[in-house]
């Protein structure tokens, strides 16, 4: 089967046939009402005539009201098929009284009506409706020529045995029937040419209705994903607002939490330094003489007390470093000196341990370097300390300051306990200390390192090592001589 058109565009199509009707219907009626008649059962047809035309108007109105009314569409949409028919049938019918009436075949210029109904069931019904029509036309025109030259009655009569003569002898109602014959053949092919153009514009329709169908996909698919742009955009936007309130949340806290360490730290430095001077005064014999005991244990407590004092110092660099507020003031030194004024600090500590510390100057004074000498201070002795403390007793701690392609380098050998090699990428994060340090020397904060480097990389340096287990480490740190 073709494709039949949709219930709106043939509901649609119907009204506009309708109102079509009302003309076509009453210009045939009028047709046969004026032509002279000249059939035999006149009475017979005239009452044919007006009963058809009385009931396609009664039909006509019907379906004139009802396609109207809203409230009936949608049942009148089921039977508007067969109500089409009906309508076309009758139309059929009427036009097949009209041309007996005015003179049968293509003697009766009623026959052109026919094309009506073909046009139409074209349009309501497709290809295959348009056929039909056409070809029931062609015979109702075969009908009335054969009517008209008594055909029926002569076949009736001979049936009854009544001897007539044959109307088909004359050899005119040959010629009739080849021209009604011609008249066929064309209705079949207004039906076919019809039909053809109904398919190939509903073919169109179809792809239209297909490309609007995909459109409007498309469009929900680019709403739908608008929304859900919007919704994300939304949810970014109150992420965004949250993080940016922990941001600042997290920002007081550590804001608090360097005040509470910098703020205690003070606060202990104080009483620490005080300890450090009496029990300083203590040793050196400034208050009375002590006995060698007593000389031990508080020289014990001094150190202690010491290396309390460097802890709070290492904490307030690293909350300083951590909160921007170490400031740097660099100045241009020999960095030889630095290095060797803080050998000679560290040489009591050494030789108590007895490590040997053994500098290697560079062949030449080298040219003077930027740095802050405060700070360079604290790596150079967080770097040669640790070699001494890691080192074994009678090892030897080799320091070395040279030129090496443009930049200053220093280095801190010692033969001592080494750093484990699964541990050697941790060595510079705070608090962190190998196992076999906490082992071998159980004080240190484990600062010293993440301090130094931070201030190695201030200066535009570098700051790395090479260290084996139960062999030894050497830490270098390479520095630009200007920044
Ligand atoms: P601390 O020495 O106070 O523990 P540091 O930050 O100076 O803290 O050093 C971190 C860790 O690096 C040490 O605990 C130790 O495990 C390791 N380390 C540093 N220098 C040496 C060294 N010369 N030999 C062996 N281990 C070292």
């Amino acid at each position: 089967m073709g494709h039949v058109p949709s219930v709106g565009s043939r509901l649609n199509s119907t009204t506009w046939i309708v109102d079509a009707r009302w003309y076509y219907a009453t210009l045939a009626f009028l047709l046969g009402l004026i032509t002279e008649r000249n059939v035999e059962s006149q009475g017979f047809y005239d009452a044919a005539l007006f009963a058809m035309y009385g009931a396609i108007l009664v039909l006509n109105g019907f379906f004139h009201f009802v396609i109207r009314d809203p409230a009936r569409t949608e049942q009148l949409s089921k039977h508007v098929n067969s109500l089409n028919m009906a309508q076309i049938g009758l139309d059929l019918l009427f036009f097949l009284v009209v041309t007996i009436i005015t003179g049968s075949g293509v003697e009766s210029i009623a026959h052109s009506f026919f094309f009506i109904p073909i046009i139409v069931s074209t349009i309501l019904f497709g290809f295959r409706g348009a056929i039909t029509v056409a070809g029931v036309s062609g015979l109702f025109v075969l009908i009335t020529v054969l009517i008209n030259y008594d055909f029926f009655a002569y076949l009736y009569a001979t049936a009854r045995g009544f001897p007539t003569e044959n109307p088909a002898a004359s050899g005119l109602l040959w010629v009739e029937l080849v021209k009604a014959g011609i008249l066929f053949i064309i209705y079949l092919m207004t039906g076919f040419f019809g039909g053809y153009i109904s398919r190939l514009m509903r073919a169109r329709d179809l792809l239209l209705i297909e490309q609007i169908e995909k459109s409007e996909q498309q469009v929900a698919q680019l709403e739908a994903l608008t929304k859900e742009f919007d919704h994300s955009a939304k949810l970014l936007v109150r992420r965004d607002l949250e993080l940016s309130n922990a941001n600042q949340k997290l920002t007081q806290l550590d804001q608090m939490k360097s005040e509470i360490i910098s703020v205690v730290a003070h606060q202990l430095r104080t009483p620490l330094s005080a300890i450090k001077w009496t029990l300083k005064m203590l040793v050196d014999g400034d208050v009375g003489s002590i006995t060698d005991e007593q000389k031990t244990l508080l020289e014990k407590g001094y150190e202690s007390n010491e290396r309390m004092i460097t802890l709070i110092n290492d904490m307030l660099s690293v909350d300083r470093l951590e909160s921007g507020k170490f400031k740097y003031s660099f100045v241009p030194v020999q960095f030889e000196e630095l290095v060797s004024g803080m050998i000679e600090e560290l040489l009591p500590v050494a030789t108590q341990k007895n490590v040997r510390i053994e500098f290697m100057h560079p062949e030449k004074d080298l040219q003077k370097i930027k740095v802050d000498p405060d700070k360079m201070r604290d790596v150079l002795q967080n770097l040669i300390d640790n070699a001494v403390k890691y080192s074994n007793p009678g090892g030897v701690v080799s320091v070395r300051v040279a030129e090496e392609d443009n930049m200053l380098h220093f280095s801190v050998k010692d033969a001592g306990i080494g750093i484990p090699q699964d541990q050697q990428e941790k060595i510079f994060s705070r608090f962190f200390r190998a196992t076999n340090a906490i082992h071998m020397q159980t004080d240190g904060s484990g600062l010293g390192l993440f301090i130094a480097q931070s201030v190695v990389k201030r200066h535009g340096g570098r700051i790395w090592f090479e260290s084996a287990e139960q062999t030894g480490t050497t830490f270098h740190v390479s520095l630009p001589f200007s920044q």
